[in-house]
């Protein structure tokens, strides 16, 4: 299928919807996922037009890896947590909600709850200082 110019992330990266950003290169963005399954929950995106993994160049895959890896880091240390998910979902059929690829870097500690993401929407006030938190460990 053909690349929705106009799905969120797509507007997000034009400017023309809202981010807490945390982390910007050339080619890629991280920023806060605003219905997060956990404190801390960020997304990695490149900025080329890809709908899954397989859309995605080797030069776009491995600027999206070495910035997941490079945010993981800060979110571990910001968030003080032992553990790092990524999850990343290709396809409505694997529950893809968003059709731009994206890395979900989810922090993890034993008995820390998981809400299954995109669900509960958590104001901006809420989202800026884990964020600014991130920023400083980067
Ligand atoms: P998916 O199910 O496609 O792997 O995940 C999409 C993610 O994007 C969900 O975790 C959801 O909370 C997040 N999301 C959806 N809309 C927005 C938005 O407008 N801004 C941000 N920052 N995150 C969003």
């Amino acid at each position: 299928m053909a690349y929705d110019t106009n799905n969120i992330f797509a507007r997000i990266l034009r400017g023309e919807l809202p981010k807490i950003a945390v982390y910007e290169d050339d080619l890629t963005l991280a920023f806060m996922d605003i219905m997060p399954a956990v404190e801390g929950h960020t997304l990695v995106i490149p900025k080329e037009a890809a709908e899954t993994i397989l859309d995605l160049s080797p030069e776009g895959a491995a600027a999206t890896i070495r910035t997941t890896q490079k945010v993981a880091a800060a979110v571990k240390k910001a968030l003080g947590v032992p553990g790092i998910m990524l999850a990343q979902l290709n396809g409505t059929a694997a529950g893809q909600s968003v059709p731009h690829l994206h890395f979900h870097i989810l922090p993890r500690a034993h008995g820390l709850e998981m809400n299954f993401h995109g669900r509960k929407m958590v104001d901006a006030k809420v989202l800026m200082p884990v964020a600014e938190k991130i920023r400083a460990a980067l």
